[in-house]
C-alpha cells in the first residue's frame, strides 16, 4: 500500500505531496523537503508527528 504524506497537515499552506512505498522511506523524502522548503531540522518530536500525519493511500 502505498504510504502519503501531504506536508499541509503539519505546516498550513504548504501544498507538497509526498509518496512512498514505505512508511520510512516516506519519512526521509519528508526530512529532505522539511529541510529544503521549511528549515526546518527533523528532530525525533519532529518526526513523530511526520509518523502520525501519514496515511495510506485512498483507492
Ligand atoms: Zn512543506
Amino acid at each position: 500500500m502505498t504510504k502519503v504524506l501531504e506536508c499541509g497537515t503539519l505546516v498550513p499552506g504548504c501544498t507538497w505531496r509526498g509518496e512512498a512505498a514505505t512508511e520510512d522511506e516516506l519519512l526521509a523524502k519528508a526530512a529532505v523537503h522539511a529541510q529544503e522548503a521549511h528549515g526546518m531540522e527533523v528532530t525525533p518530536e519532529l518526526a513523530e508527528k511526520v509518523r502520525g500525519a501519514i496515511h495510506d493511500q485512498r483507492a
